[in-house]
């Protein structure tokens, strides 16, 4: 995986911590040679991506609320001034009230479902908008990050599914729009992970013990096997794929029923 990034340099949303997936995703990205640019929401988090950041070779760091047209536009022009043209984006950015993310779907509230959808699905076409412009010379990668609650009932997962299924709709959506471009948009569909989103959903710890011990692989994702997809999707190597949804769990999706030691 050494050189397959080499030359590529793009912007990574949604590193909190470094459990983040979008923290796996930026190391693999590294190692892989990419150079890097970050987006945070707020200085908290600015703070804690400094020293992450500077650790693969990064001092390009922009504050941006994805519901917030001017903090986007900002940050591109940030990324534009800097770099003329960029080969990815990495949108591993999601949201939704935790009082929600517990108990029935049926009480979902119009301002939550609002403003999960906003954060969690349409923030990604805002970015592939202000992205695009500069991928046109040489192509690129756009891609997400989305979990199976999209197109399966996952208890607690409530209306972060139906933000999810919107997603993954709009990436085909996408990935049609740009592929005369040579922008190819994916997601990757991770099993349950252990961080500050995952930790938010009601049952987080059963769901994570249930899939690591009934998963074909009997294991749950790790940051290193996302990383290395998104690694895959962003290079050469994935040049034929594009509007995909890739799945990185363990083959857990593939079940009909938990394997019998575990009923
Ligand atoms: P995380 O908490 O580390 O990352 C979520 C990020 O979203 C944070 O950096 C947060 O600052 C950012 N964010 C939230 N609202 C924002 C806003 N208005 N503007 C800008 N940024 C905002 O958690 P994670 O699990 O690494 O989540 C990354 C992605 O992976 C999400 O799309 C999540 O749904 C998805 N995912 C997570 C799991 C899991 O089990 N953890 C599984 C599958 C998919």
């Amino acid at each position: 995986m050494t050189a397959l990034l080499k030359g590529k340099r793009g912007l990574v949303m949604g590193v909190a911590n470094e459990r983040s997936i979008a923290w796996g995703i930026a190391k693999a990205m590294h190692e892989a040679g990419a150079e890097l640019a970050f987006s945070y929401q707020g200085e908290a988090f600015g703070k804690r991506l400094e020293p992450l950041a500077a650790s693969v070779g990064s001092d390009f760091m922009v504050d941006v609320d994805v519901t917030d047209d001017a903090s986007l536009d900002a940050a591109f022009e940030a990324l534009e001034a800097r770099w003329p043209t960029i080969d990815f984006v990495i949108h591993a950015v999601a949201f939704s009230d935790k009082s929600e993310l517990t108990g029935r779907f049926l009480n979902t509230s119009r301002a939550n479902f609002k403003h999960s959808m906003d954060i969690s699905a349409y923030s990604f076409i805002e970015v592939a908008r202000r992205a695009h412009p500069m991928m046109i010379e040489n192509g690129g990668t756009l891609l997400t990050l989305t979990y199976q609650g999209s197109n399966r009932v996952v208890p607690n997962y409530n209306v972060m599914g139906v933000a999810k299924a919107a997603l993954e709709s709009a990436t085909r959506y996408l990935a049609n729009d740009l592929g005369p471009e040579g922008i190819r948009v994916n997601a990757i569909s991770p099993g349950p992970m252990k961080t500050l989103a995952g930790s938010a959903i009601a049952g987080a710890r059963k769901t994570y013990k249930h899939t690591d011990q009934n998963a074909p692989m009997r294991s749950n994702a790790t940051l290193e096997a996302v990383g290395g997809t998104a690694v895959y999707l962003c290079s050469e190597a994935g040049a034929c794929t594009t509007g995909e949804i890739i799945r990185v769990d363990g083959g857990f999706h593939v079940l009909g029923m938990p394997q019998p030691d575990h009923l």
